[in-house]
């Protein structure tokens, strides 16, 4: 993949057979992933995929800040999701970054199990509705939902078919609370 690129959590960055995994990274079946939101790059002298934060300079979760978040828990009132990066602030998060996203506030339709709409793995886009005493989040509007998922049965990304989730390895079928631009986002205009 193209060096100095913006990735996201999860994303794949290179192969253990390439490189080794260093600082902000991770190693699952032969697979290097980023484990933070920053810019990819190859420590050469090292043979090391390295994925280093955006800047150094931290930044508060506030109200009304739109953001991306990994889902954590599935519960059946609520979602765990721990707020990785602030959109338009390409900053790392000090403080609490663990979100609670309410069944109530996943979306406009009527959510009875949050498990319809969103799974361990998922990158969401939410709005940050309360920092104190706890981070909570919402996902109603239309930009807002996931953003990237993987199938849950094998593990690759979920291609978006008409109103489905596809996964082309195994031809699993899935659901979630979209955003509108699920797999086709550009990280460059946070
Ligand atoms: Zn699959």
């Amino acid at each position: 993949m193209t060096k100095n690129k913006i990735v996201l959590p999860g994303e794949q960055v290179s192969t253990s057979e390439e490189l080794l995994p260093g600082e902000g990274t991770f190693e699952e079946d032969g697979i290097i992933r980023a484990a933070r939101v920053g810019t990819y790059y190859v420590d050469e002298k090292h043979r090391r995929a390295v994925v280093k934060p955006l800047t150094s300079i931290p930044v508060e979760l506030k109200k009304g800040d739109i953001v991306l978040a990994t889902v954590n828990t599935v519960r059946s009132n609520m979602v765990i999701a721990e707020v990785v990066h602030v959109m338009g602030k390409n900053r790392p998060i000090s403080g609490d970054t663990n979100g609670t996203l309410r069944v109530s506030e996943i979306s406009n339709a009527y959510v009875k199990d949050p498990s319809t709409e969103y799974a361990p793995g998922d990158i969401i886009r939410a709005k940050i509705t309360q920092v104190k005493p706890s981070v909570q989040l919402a996902t109603k509007d239309r930009d807002l939902g996931v953003i990237e998922s993987i199938c849950t049965k094998c593990r690759r990304p979920l291609y978006k078919k008409d109103n489905t989730l596809k996964c082309e390895n195994c031809g699993n079928k899935e659901r979630r609370k979209t955003a509108m631009d699920y797999g086709d986002y550009d990280l460059k205009k946070f």
